[in-house]
């Protein structure tokens, strides 16, 4: 009888020391799964409009959304310094990315934005611009992103065909282009905007340009 229980006390202790091995092993695998993002964040941005040296040894990618008032916010406060600092000294190249975090209106101005971009890409920037612009300073909320609207800033530009321009938007002809953005910015886990990644690591605060500037000038030394 006492050795039979001296057995089964073995046979616990065993049992909870299994336990514990395999719950270290579980937590170690897990932690090792979550630390993969940060690495695979490296941004696609083939097919994307991009401003810089094409071979730019770091890129910065903005995740913004045309509704969002933090992202025009974003292009009159920190773009025009990334400008003159690093775009146009060839050290960074610079690439946009579509989100739809507000609905209807964000697919919709996406929608004609790629619709710029493939028919006339010299002029996706100002048009890109001029979106921005456009975004009412109180009540962004608000419904303003309609077809009209983007033909009225559309015409602006005489280069682009508001005929086609119309077309696109009522056909969604270029919503392929959206889904991989949308896809762009599930896969780089983009949960507010603008996300700003630089040489694939997501920025905490896009705001905070000094961050940004040792980000760029650490993944300049990284690559040469
Ligand atoms: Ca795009």
């Amino acid at each position: 009888m006492k050795r039979n229980k001296n057995s089964n006390m073995k046979f616990v202790v065993v049992l909870t020391l299994l336990v514990v091995g395999i719950l270290a092993a579980v937590v170690v695998f897990s932690n090792k799964q979550e630390s993969l993002p940060i690495e695979i964040k490296q941004i696609d941005v083939t097919g994307q409009p991009s401003i810089g040296e094409k071979d730019a040894p770091v890129t910065v990618v903005e995740f913004g959304d045309f509704k969002c008032p933090s992202c025009k916010a974003w292009g009159e406060m920190i773009y025009p310094k990334l400008v003159d600092d690093y775009i146009e000294t060839g050290q960074v190249k610079f690439s946009f990315v579509n989100v739809l975090f507000h609905g209807k209106e964000s697919t919709l101005a996406s929608i004609a934005a790629e619709s710029v971009f493939e028919r006339s890409p010299g002029l996706y920037w100002n048009f890109h611009q001029a979106m921005f612009d456009a975004q009412p300073v109180e009540n962004h909320d608000g419904p303003w992103i309609t077809p009209e609207k983007i033909l009225e800033i559309a015409s602006a530009f005489p280069e682009i065909d508001q005929t086609l321009l119309k077309e696109d938007m009522e056909q969604e002809a270029t919503m392929e282009n959206v889904k991989i953005d949308d896809d762009l910015v599930k896969k780089a886990g983009v949960s507010m905007t603008p996300a700003i990644v630089i040489n694939g690591e997501m920025m905490e605060d896009p705001f905070d340009y000094e961050a940004i500037k040792t980000a760029i000038e650490q993944g300049y030394k990284d690559t040469n």
